[in-house]
């Protein structure tokens, strides 16, 4: 039995190169997907985190609201991120 060709390729080798590009096609889902649930779980928790009392810092650029954290204070970074 002659096998079936699509220009000049075999049918076996079109099901193995789509087979193929599936398995890519579905690793790449499934890795946006753990990246996506972890960033959902990071965003979780710098909310918890994060104090929304306004920075103040000092003449050095160190946050006095903050711990003395240097400018720009991650509270204020976080801030910024989760409005946007
Ligand atoms: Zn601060």
């Amino acid at each position: 039995m002659e096998a079936h060709t699509y220009k000049g390729i075999v049918e076996s080798e079109i099901l193995s190169r789509v087979e193929n590009e599936l398995k890519r096609k579905c690793f790449k889902c499934e890795t946006k997907k753990k990246i996506h649930d972890k960033y959902i779980e990071l965003w979780d928790l710098v909310e918890q985190f994060f104090d929304e009392d306004e920075c103040h810092y000092d003449h050095h650029g160190y946050c006095q609201t903050h711990n003395g954290h240097e400018r720009p204070c991650p509270h204020e970074t976080a801030k910024k991120l989760l409005r946007k």
